[in-house]
């Protein structure tokens, strides 16, 4: 019998999540198939039931359920308790366990582009859902010291609050990290602004965006005229539902990263 998976958010029209585990699930030829379910805020208590009842065989979670999510499943991983946080659910015997990938995903995109977190010294702009995930993912991967710099800086407090090598940052730890994360939505869509001024990088770095509309953010392209090594931010995205898929059909699922990047591409491209 073909599983179901499904993503749930409000809004849930434009996530790129459907065609990203469409294309893997078919690259494997494994009888699943994935959804795009718009849940209204204040139901994710309401999704895990129908999830239940219906015997959905996996859920991605985006805003705004990651929180209420996070207090509803039965058993939450580390990550995901860590950040009360959850966008991934699944099945263990008749619990529902919550998990949060979209860290350790950015960590997988690093590797993948051949960056070794374990023992690095990372900046991170933004201190937002996704930063949060991230700051996590790099303490839990190893990096030495994590600095946080946000707009605004109750934010940037709370999120170094997460792990003992984060710290809240100054603006001339840009130029000391190995690697600098913009983690803020500054460059997203038609928004050609640069999160920090791109003279504080340089050659030798390695500089991560996490928006991927467009693909090619400005600070991207700035941080490639100074010299440093570029990461976009659809590795990203890739990564963290490659980890899902392996979450709900076990380890040793084949899960075809290169696929889901092509298929998400094309979307992208055809979306304009
Ligand atoms: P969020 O929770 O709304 O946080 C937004 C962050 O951006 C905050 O730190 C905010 O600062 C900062 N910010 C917004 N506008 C700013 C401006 N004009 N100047 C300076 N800082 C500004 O959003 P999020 O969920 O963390 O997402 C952040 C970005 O990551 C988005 O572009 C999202 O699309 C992207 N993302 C990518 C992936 C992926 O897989 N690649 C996954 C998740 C998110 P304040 O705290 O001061 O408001």
């Amino acid at each position: 019998m073909t599983r179901l998976a499904a993503v749930i958010g409000s809004p849930v029209a434009h996530s790129l999540s459907p065609v990203i585990h469409r294309a893997a699930f078919d690259a494997a030829g494994v009888d699943w198939t994935y959804a795009a379910l718009e849940v209204a805020p204040g139901n994710a208590s309401a999704a895990l039931d129908a999830m239940r009842t219906l015997g959905i065989g996996g859920l991605s979670v985006t805003m705004p359920h990651k929180d209420a999510v996070a207090a509803a499943v039965d058993r939450l991983d580390p990550a995901a308790r860590a950040l009360h946080s959850v966008n991934t659910v699944s099945w263990e015997g008749d619990q529902l366990v919550g998990w949060s990938t979209d860290g350790a995903g950015f960590v997988a995109s690093l590797a993948e582009a051949g960056v070794d977190v374990d023992g690095a010294k990372v900046a991170v702009i933004g201190a937002g859902g996704a930063a949060r995930s991230v700051i996590d993912a790099l303490a839990r991967a190893g990096a030495v010291d994590v600095t946080v710099l946000n707009r605004t800086p109750e934010k940037a407090e709370s999120a170094a609050a997460l792990t003992p090598v984060a710290t809240p940052g100054i603006i001339s730890d840009i130029g000391r990290a190995d690697i600098v994360v913009n983690a803020t939505s500054v460059g997203m869509g038609t928004d050609g602004s640069l999160p920090c001024d791109p003279d504080l990088l340089h050659d030798g770095q390695v500089v991560a965006d996490l928006v991927y509309h467009p693909l090619e953010t400005r600070w991207l392209s700035a941080a490639a005229e100074r010299g440093a090594r570029t990461v976009d931010g659809l590795g990203m995205l890739v990564h963290q539902a490659a980890l899902q898929q392996r979450i709900w059909l076990g380890d040793d699922a084949v899960v075809d990263t290169a696929v889901m990047r092509a298929a998400a591409l094309a979307a992208l491209t055809s979306r304009g």
